[in-house]
């Protein structure tokens, strides 16, 4: 035996202590309690039921049928840097300044997750403060967290809908603050941020010296068939800002696992470091099936938002009849975000629904501040499914 070895329950006083100290995923708890009941409706996690479509699918295959098994470019390929770009002009008209998107400016990433991270490690180092508007996707703060810098929750207020303050964003701003985590629409409220809120936004990083992170994945799915406001309405070439993207959601592709960071193109030669650094790049095959989704995706886009349009629906509906939970419509993104009348341990909660009615929530404590008394309710299923479950909430409410 390897006398140096500490008792197992101190291993993790052995490992860097941001690391350790960093929170657990509250929804990954409530996850691996449920998962695996039998006949349990999951809403839990953010993805749709859908598998990939064939057309995207065939793009990865062929890639491996041709031997496209080998390492590549740490920007991602110049096939899809060019399908990005050609679709960013296609939903977002021009680039800052007016002029067309260009490849360069795109950055190929594991999924938005590790977009978030890269943008992370660029600009909130260890002893950072970035904001972060909550309840948030949990997420923001552990890329924050094990890098050993600290998130800043600053509250959304409830107007009618869910709206940014920029005055409250303004009073949390420190000499330490490096950045501004923006996500909209935004998981887990559905909250989209108008033109004024984003121009607001933009405008006190521009006083500070500040970056955007602006997680925007779910800038199209909206309810209302347009896209959502985007920094890439308000902002000039010169600002300081890094987009989030993913094909994850859009194109039922959650286990390819690619996505992409938009960036100032004089930081390629430093992402390209922290993409050889933590990936060393994105399998080709994937990126194959990227462009498949950019270039013929758009009817596939249309039939999701269709289908999660009516589970909304019937979701919202058979909740507000219950006359218990609380909600804002969502009229971007899949989620409902809810609180039920007389319980505030949004924990507990989602255990007993778990146990007694069969269906597996997100507890809103695991959005951070603001987010306790709330549930997330993913709707991005057969609305079949979500008519069920919204039945066995309503009886379990009601028993
Ligand atoms: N940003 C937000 C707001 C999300 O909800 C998610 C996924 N839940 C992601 C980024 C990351 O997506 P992925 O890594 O699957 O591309």
């Amino acid at each position: 035996m390897n006398v140096a070895s500490p008792p197992e329950s101190n291993w993790l006083d052995e490992i860097s202590p941001a690391i350790r100290d960093a929170a657990t995923s509250g929804i990954v708890e409530v996850f691996n309690y449920g998962r695996g009941r039998q006949g349990l409706i999951p809403l839990w996690v953010g993805e749709g039921d859908l598998p990939t479509p064939a057309f995207i699918s065939e793009a990865a295959k062929a890639s491996l049928d041709r031997g496209e098994t080998f390492y590549t470019a740490q920007r991602g390929i110049p096939d899809l840097r060019e399908a990005i770009a050609a679709y960013m002009t296609r939903v977002y008209g021009a680039a800052p300044g007016g002029l067309a998107f260009s490849p360069e400016s795109f950055f190929v990433t594991i999924g938005g997750m590790h977009a978030i991270e890269i943008a992370t490690r660029l600009v909130a180092g260890p002893g950072a403060e970035a904001l972060i508007p909550s309840p948030a996707w949990p997420n923001f703060v552990g890329a924050l967290e094990t890098g050993g810098a600290r998130p800043v929750p600053v509250p959304l207020d409830r107007t009618g809908r869910w709206s940014l303050d920029p005055a409250k964003l303004a009073a949390a701003v420190t000499p330490a603050t490096r950045a501004i985590f923006f996500n909209s629409p935004a998981n887990p409220t559905g909250f989209i941020a108008t033109r004024e809120e984003i121009a607001a936004t933009l405008e006190l990083a521009r006083r500070h010296n500040l970056w955007i992170i602006a997680d925007e994945i779910y800038g199209r799915v909206t309810y209302d068939g347009t896209r959502a406001p985007s920094f890439h309405d308000v902002m000039a070439p010169d600002d300081k800002i890094m987009f989030v993207q993913t094909l994850s959601k859009n194109w039922a592709m959650t286990g390819f696992r690619v996505g992409w960071l938009e960036a100032p193109r004089a930081l390629g030669p430093a992402i390209e470091n922290l993409v050889q650094f933590t990936t060393s790049g994105v399998p080709v095959f994937t990126q194959r099936a990227a462009i498949a989704a950019l270039t013929d995706g758009e009817a596939f886009l249309k039939s999701q938002i269709e289908r999660w349009r009516r589970s909304r629906d019937i979701l919202c509906e058979g909740l507000r009849a219950t006359g218990r939970v609380r909600f804002f419509e969502p009229e971007a993104a899949f989620y409902l975000f809810c609180a039920v009348d007389g319980f505030e341990d949004s924990r507990a909660l989602a255990f007993r629904l778990i146990d007694e009615a069969g269906v597996g929530p997100a507890p809103g404590a695991a959005f951070g501040p603001g987010g306790d008394g709330h549930l997330r309710l993913c709707f991005a299923r057969d609305p079949a499914e979500i008519e069920e479950a919204t039945r066995r909430m309503a009886r379990w409410l009601k028993a």
